[in-house]
Formats: C-alpha cells, sequence, structure tokens
C-alpha cells in the first residue's frame, strides 16, 4: 500500500482545506475531528508522510506518542474528564477510513457512551471546543 498525498490530511497539512488547529510542533500537528465522537475529539498527525502504524518510522511513532500525551492531558483537564480513551486504526480492514497516520484523542466521561459516528459538528461548537483545549494547553 503506497501513500496517497493527496489524502484530505495530507491536505489540511498543505494547509489546502480548513481544519480548527489546537497544537503543532516541528513534527506533529493536532486538530480538531469534524464528526466528533465526544465533546473535544481531535486528531494528532505526523506532518510527514506515512498510512498508520503499519509504514510508519519509529521517529515518527515517537513524535506522535509524545504530542498524543501531551494533548490527552490537556484535554482531559479542559473537559473536566476523568479519562480518555485513544484510538488508532489500519488500513480500511482495520476501520481506518483517511489514510495518513492519525490518533484520535476522546475525553471521557463517566456513564457516557462515545457518539455515533459520522454526525458532522457545527463549527462554532468545534471552535469553542478547541478554544478549551488551548487554554488547557496555555495554563501547563
Ligand atoms: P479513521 O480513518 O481513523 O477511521 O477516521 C478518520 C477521522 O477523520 C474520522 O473521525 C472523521 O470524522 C475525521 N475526518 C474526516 N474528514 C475530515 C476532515 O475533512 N476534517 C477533519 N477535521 N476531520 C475529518
Amino acid at each position: 500500500m503506497t501513500y496517497d498525498p493527496d489524502n484530505i490530511f495530507a491536505k489540511i497539512l498543505r494547509g489546502e482545506i480548513p481544519s480548527t488547529q489546537v497544537y503543532e510542533d516541528d513534527d506533529t500537528l493536532v486538530f480538531m475531528d469534524i464528526m466528533p465522537r465526544a465533546d473535544g475529539h481531535c486528531l494528532v498527525i505526523p506532518k510527514t508522510p506515512c498510512r498508520n502504524v503499519l509504514d510508519a518510522s519509529p521517529e515518527q511513532l515517537l513524535a506522535c506518542m509524545k504530542t498524543t500525551q501531551k494533548i490527552s492531558q490537556a484535554a482531559m483537564a479542559a473537559f473536566d474528564a476523568g479519562g480518555v480513551t485513544i484510538q488508532q486504526f489500519n488500513e480500511a480492514v482495520g476501520g481506518q477510513e483517511v489514510f495518513h497516520l492519525h490518533f484520535h484523542i476522546l475525553p471521557r466521561h463517566d456513564g457516557i457512551k462515545l457518539r455515533p459516528p459520522g454526525k458532522m459538528e457545527d463549527a462554532d461548537v468545534i471552535a469553542a471546543n478547541a478554544e478549551k483545549i488551548c487554554a488547557a494547553l496555555a495554563e501547563g
């Protein structure tokens, strides 16, 4: 399987389609999922190309894991969450829909299930949730 440079997340990285971004460093970018399954649902991606965990380099995986930990901590604080679910899918058979490596961060609350996939959220709700994560990151 080869990397398709025209996948949606590659276009987000190039600024060709909009996204609501909450964090970036030299190696990773974090932005809100447009169909959130929980408040604060966001996605961590490497800035360099790879399809998923199966073809990622150790450096890409390390960078993504570092950022995933940092943003998980901030998202838990931002949403007063009791835990966080981190999801990651590999190839279509494994549940992957966008073929640029990404880790889902889903803040969780006791007794509240994840929402079903595939429902677009209002842009202003997504922006407000992104601001909460940014504020938690700023507070450290
Ligand atoms: P997966 O590939 O792990 O199954 O899921 C891809 C995720 O990307 C889904 O949660 C979906 O809601 C999200 N997604 C799909 N298209 C876009 C988009 O254009 N922008 C953003 N921000 N998220 C997207």
